[in-house]
């Protein structure tokens, strides 16, 4: 199971009902933030998640309303006691952006603080899950990243091993670990493996094969949707995306669900940007600061 807050989910400034671009994918007791927009910190002590359980933040790219809250959320991780090293994960230039920023002001921090700067075709792996990058086409140095589960093994069937023969004991552990028991493969007694759930965010970007490459088959792609239906001028000039064009990228990439966000400011109510993607993708949903989700093999449900 996979949890997805949205701590931000408008365009370029803030308003008064939505916060700039951030999201956390929390799987067991690991936090991922995803871009780190001014004012992410309180937005997270707000939300139900705790800021000093965030492992690792992947920056999509370095425009203000995606990374301008590092700063902060870096002092008050320092402030707050924080021990544990922090990695931050971004595009070419990430590094030289976020000394910048701490440089200029005064403030103290005493853990390790790993800055990694990644290209567009790139997979670091952690204990429970792996984030690949994809290029995204934003006229900026940008990536989209595909958070995926690792794959859990199948279960030992114990009672198809005793009906083929084998007695419980050490010849259940050489079957589990892949080996033969006279004549008996592990196959034979252990049920499929399952596949890990994967969450692709794209950050800013016009609609991209890239996208589509990078989020084939996923089980959740939250897509920019800075515009309604109809907007493909404007889209195109800022270099974003309308919820039409998202539906079109989650079709042709057949994920299972798709969530729209970075809306711009012009629109009060983007339930009517889900309902016009939902006449090209059904499964759609366009989401508000705090809206919460559960992704899991059946469903993606809000929470
Ligand atoms: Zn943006
Ligand atoms: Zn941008």
């Amino acid at each position: 199971m996979l949890e997805i807050t949205f701590l931000g989910t408008g365009a370029g400034v803030p308003s008064k009902d939505r916060a700039m671009s951030a999201l956390a994918i929390r799987q067991g007791s690991q936090v991922t933030l995803l871009d780190c927009a001014e004012g992410t910190q309180r937005q997270l002590m707000i939300s139900k998640l705790s800021f000093m359980k965030i492992d690792r933040i992947f920056i999509t790219h370095l425009h203000g309303d995606h990374m301008l809250g590092l700063p902060g959320l870096i002092q008050t991780m320092g402030m707050s006691g924080r021990k544990d090293p922090l990695e931050i994960y971004g595009p070419k230039g990430i590094g030289d952006a976020i000394m910048g920023m701490l440089n200029a002001c005064e403030g103290v921090y005493e853990y390790e603080l790993r800055i990694i700067e990644m290209d567009g075709c790139q997979t670091v792996n952690f204990d429970t899950h792996s984030v690949s990058s994809f290029p995204t086409n934003h006229g900026v140095p940008s990536l989209g990243f595909r958070y995926a589960e690792n794959d859990s093994p199948g279960t030992f069937n114990r009672a198809k091993a005793i009906s083929l023969g084998i007695s419980p004991g050490p010849d259940f552990g050489k079957l589990q670990r892949g080996e033969s028991v006279n004549g008996v493969r592990p196959e034979q007694v252990m049920d499929m493996p399952r596949k890990g759930l994967s969450v692709v965010y794209t950050g800013d970007t016009v609609p991209d094969e890239s996208v589509v490459i990078g989020s084939k088959g996923a089980d959740l792609l939250i897509h920019d949707s800075t515009y309604d239906a109809g907007e493909d001028e404007r889209a195109a000039k800022h270099m974003h995306s309308t919820c039409i064009q998202a539906a079109e990228i989650a079709r042709a990439a057949s994920v299972r669900y798709l969530i729209l966000t970075h809306f711009s400011h012009r629109y009060e109510d983007c339930t009517v940007l889900q309902d016009h993607a939902r006449n090209v993708f059904a499964d759609t949903f366009a989401v508000n600061d705090f809206d919460s989700f559960e992704l899991t093999r059946s469903e993606l449900k809000p929470i």
